[in-house]
């Protein structure tokens, strides 16, 4: 945790040679040399080889109050009693209690109640067997379909996979996973309908109604969205009024609204969550990478109290858990970093640090005639780049621009990372994702957006 520690192993060469032999890690890229990063500090990370790079996308948009901060394991050494393990199935400790409180205070749900896990997709996971639970109590066991996105991602365990609109990701994995309904992402540079804002009349909203009167309102359980498109359409942005339909959709049918903020939420759109950009308020919310900041695997699961009451009430019991969720050394240090955003006005700096970012890449766009659209907000933005800006062309899937716009940045000392194709894939343009630390300062902001400008032109 702390900063600027020195790695003692000697340097070692960081490209990519598929030919180095395998480490005792399976990684996923298989041929490639991994880099080991040994230091960090603020936006930058130190490989073993001395270089520095800035995080432009924040690990992978975890890391909100900088690396290497290292008030917080002094801290957490401070308070923390050291207890090892407490099973959440059966017991409580004073962290959980502590950061459930924080956390549901913070969370745009009404009396909320938090359940822990160790990572977002469990957090979904939970989330889906939540609303599962809610219908059984209710009375309407017939009730057990999601409806999620095209163009989405929601975790990496089969379950979450099938629930993803991530071809690319789940196509080898077909023989596990049930095909669940799915809504078009709204995506209004690429618009799935051919229409523009506002003659579309939200069509990407409405179509939520056709699927589930097309499903049979009874058998729909729930509706699980990134508020704000994450790794798959870097940064896509649903228009005003989106969410406001979707909610009343959700209600007439009795289907729970489910805001997957794993990627979104504390604070990294310039909101403490980005579902409050509308007017809207979800049933449950799920929280991931900001809310360890990288320094612990954590994550949460925040259901409305109206939702945990019923069961309580009819069942008393929601069968699950991981042996992990509520751990006090996890929850200890998810203390310490919601003091330490709330003590240094973290999610504030998200929204101007966001602005000024967004500044700099409109100042960008004029000058690369191939960057399309440029979408996010706050902190998390994305490019993207076509083959012909005027009919929105991409280029040829075969050309992999973003990842060598990625590569070229990379040998220029910056990390941005490719947005993951979605549904569309070989049809929607390259993307790259930018969704970097919080605490980065205007200059390191200016080095990146002038290391993607130059990266940019040399690929094409
Ligand atoms: N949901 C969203 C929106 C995400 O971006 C991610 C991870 O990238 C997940 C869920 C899965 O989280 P985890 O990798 O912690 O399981």
């Amino acid at each position: 945790l702390s900063a600027g520690i020195v790695s003692t192993q000697e340097p070692e060469d960081a490209g990519t040679t598929p030919d180095a032999p395998p480490t005792s890690v399976l990684y996923r890229e298989l041929l490639q040399n991994y880099k080991n990063i040994v230091a960090s500090e603020g936006v930058y990370l130190t490989d073993s080889t001395g270089r520095r790079y800035i995080d432009a996308v924040g690990g992978t948009a975890v890391n909100i109050i900088g690396h290497g901060v290292s008030e917080i394991s002094a801290r957490v050494a401070d308070n923390w009693d050291s207890t090892s393990f407490v099973y959440s199935a059966f017991m409580t400790n004073p962290w959980q209690e502590e950061l459930a409180r924080k956390l549901a205070s913070i969370t745009p749900i009404e009396d909320g109640r938090v359940f822990f896990t160790s990572g977002g997709s469990e957090a979904n996971e939970s989330a889906v067997k939540l609303a599962r639970q809610y219908h059984l109590d209710c009375g309407r066991a017939s009730k057990w379909k999601v409806i999620s996105r095209t163009a989405s991602y929601h975790g990496n365990t089969l379950a979450m996979l099938a629930l993803s609109g991530r071809p690319t990701w789940s196509a080898r994995y077909s023989p596990y996973l049930d095909s669940s309904p799915k809504i078009a992402a709204a995506y209004c540079y690429r618009c799935p309908f051919s229409l523009s804002h506002p003659q579309c009349g939200i069509r990407c909203a409405e179509d939520l109604e056709r699927v589930i009167l097309q499903e049979g309102p009874d058998t729909v359980s729930a509706f699980l969205v990134e508020p704000i498109s994450g790794s798959s359409l870097a940064g896509a942005v649903p228009v005003e009024g989106y969410y406001e339909r979707i909610q009343e959709i959700c209600r007439k049918y009795d289907v729970l609204f489910i805001a997957d903020e794993v990627l979104t939420g504390y604070g990294r759109t310039g909101r403490t969550f980005a579902i409050e950009h509308w007017d809207v308020t979800p049933d449950i919310v799920t929280v991931g990478k900001g809310l360890g900041s990288g320094y612990t695997p954590i994550a949460a699961c925040v259901a409305s109290g109206a939702i945990v009451d019923k069961i309580r009430s009819v069942s008393g019991q929601f069968v699950h858990g991981f042996t992990y969720g509520g751990m006090p050394m996890a929850c200890a240090i998810g203390v310490q970093v919601f003091d330490y955003i709330q003590e240094h006005s973290l999610f504030e700096l998200a929204s101007t640090r966001g602005d000024y970012l967004r500044a700099r890449l409109e100042e960008l766009a004029p000058t690369i005639p191939a960057i399309g659209d440029i979408r996010g907000l706050g902190l998390l933005q994305g490019v993207e780049i076509v083959g012909n800006p005027k009919t929105r062309q991409p280029f040829s899937p075969d050309r992999k621009i973003a990842s060598r716009i990625v590569r070229e940045a990379e040998a220029r000392g910056v990390l941005f990372r490719e947005g993951t194709p979605g549904a569309n894939a070989g049809k929607d343009g390259d993307q790259i994702q930018i969704s970097p630390p919080f605490v980065i300062s205007p200059n390191e902001i200016d080095e990146m957006v002038s290391v993607l400008g130059d990266s940019i032109r040399t690929v094409l």
